[in-house]
């Protein structure tokens, strides 16, 4: 049954197999591949995903050996796409990974597997509560009160590992926070918001993740949103990239990251700065963020306008950024090759010698402090609006 429903030759992308030349671009370049950092072996490179998928496809591997090695190498993966901006021959390497994911949904991860349980049941992959959703707000309660499901030009949508995760949650209260510094007014709506569908997405599960776009958009339409800020990388790739594929055209309102939002307040001049003591820090590029999306520059402008911060980049910035560890369900699946990666980015910021490392994604956030934590480090993991707080007056 699970090798009848794999049939490698239905791929849209099936002739790119045979187009891959096995020269290794995607594997040695200055971004690198940071499963093969840590697991040293082939088949999780982009060249090693190719060539099983190839050698399933004619013959070379029985489909038995070839799914369990390419199911591993598929979800030994961040999808950080450092490999498709390196492949010599543009191979749309990411839209490969997810064609063949698609293939093999009878031999998921068993977190993978859990997480769309979760999703099916309760529309967040965490399997908790609806009514949980608006539990990161404890500390706002008033702002929450005042703004949730009420009507305005500007919206926010947080995403599960914000909603639920509590030390992430410290994002969006900083950001709703200097909104309100800013008098400016937010719609939220967390009693109705769902997954944005991206671990769907991740594993290979394309046409469950519809169904939770459809029902964003129309809550989105619904508050009269036209600027919906996003602060989780995975769900601002998703929207951007994702969602007017979903419904069949433009998104009805423009999508920004919180730091977008917040250099608008900068450049509108409605924050007032504090003078305080001078701290270094580092700008994390998220993978959906940076190469996915192409947003680079805007964290760079918002951490040069902040008063007494000095941004000092890590070796492996920009289009070159090393992958944090946690993408791609990697950390769900793959704890420890999680925990390699990030130590591995942890030393490029012991180098600088920073005292901050900004994040606009809550999973970089939260791996990159789990694992400075195990370290003994003295270097904080914060949202980069955690930052703009504390260097904003109250009004
Ligand atoms: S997406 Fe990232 S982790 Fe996956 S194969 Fe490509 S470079 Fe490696
Ligand atoms: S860079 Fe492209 S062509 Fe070269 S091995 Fe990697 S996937 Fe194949």
């Amino acid at each position: 049954m699970v090798l009848e429903i794999f049939d490698i030759k239905n791929l849209k992308h099936y002739d790119e197999l045979f187009i891959c030349a096995y020269c290794a671009y995607c594997v040695n370049n200055s971004a690198a591949c940071p499963t093969y950092l840590s697991a040293e072996h082939e088949i999780v490179t982009g060249r090693g995903k190719m060539i099983t998928a190839r050698n399933i496809a004619i013959g070379n591997l029985n489909k038995k050996e070839g799914l369990t090695a390419l199911t591993e190498g598929l979800f030994q993966c961040t999808f950080c796409k450092a490999c498709e901006d390196n492949c010599i021959v543009n191979i749309p390497l990411t839209e490969v990974y997810s064609e063949l994911k698609s293939l093999i949904q009878t031999q998921l991860p068993k977190n993978t597997r859990l997480m769309f349980e979760n999703l099916e049941k309760k529309n967040n992959f965490y399997g908790l509560e609806q009514e949980d959703r608006s539990n990161w707000s404890f500390d706002i309660e008033d702002i929450y009160n005042e703004w949730v499901n009420s009507q305005h030009h500007t919206g926010f949508f947080l995403g599960c590992v914000y909603s639920y995760s509590g030390r992430a949650g410290r994002g969006p209260v900083s950001i709703l926070k200097i909104a309100k510094r800013a008098e400016e007014k937010i719609s939220i709506f967390s009693p109705t918001e769902y997954c944005c569908g991206n671990p769907y997405l991740l594993g290979g599960e394309r046409n469950k993740a519809k169904r939770l776009a459809i029902h964003n958009v129309e809550q989105i339409e619904k508050l009269g949103i036209q600027n919906l800020i996003i602060s989780c990388a995975g769900c601002y790739r998703v929207f951007k990239n994702e969602y007017p594929k979903f419904i069949g055209k433009e998104l009805p309102f423009k999508v920004i990251t919180h730091m977008d939002y917040l250099l608008h307040l900068v450049r509108e001049k409605k924050l007032k700065f504090l003078n305080k003591s001078s701290v270094k820090v580092a700008f994390k590029d998220p993978c959906e963020l940076g190469r996915h999306c192409g947003v680079y520059d805007v964290a760079r402008e918002l951490i040069n306008s902040l008063p007494g911060v000095e941004n000092r980049e890590l070796l492996n910035h920009r289009e070159n950024a090393l992958c944090c560890g946690s993408g791609g369900l990697l950390k769900a699946n793959y704890p420890n090759m999680a925990s390699d990666i990030a130590k591995q980015l942890i030393s490029q910021m012991e180098e600088q010698k920073i005292d901050l490392c900004l994040n606009a994604c809550p999973s970089c956030l939260l791996n990159i402090d789990e694992n400075l934590r195990s370290l003994n480090s003295k270097i904080k993991s914060i949202d980069i609006s955690e930052l703009v707080l504390d260097r904003t007056k109250d009004s």
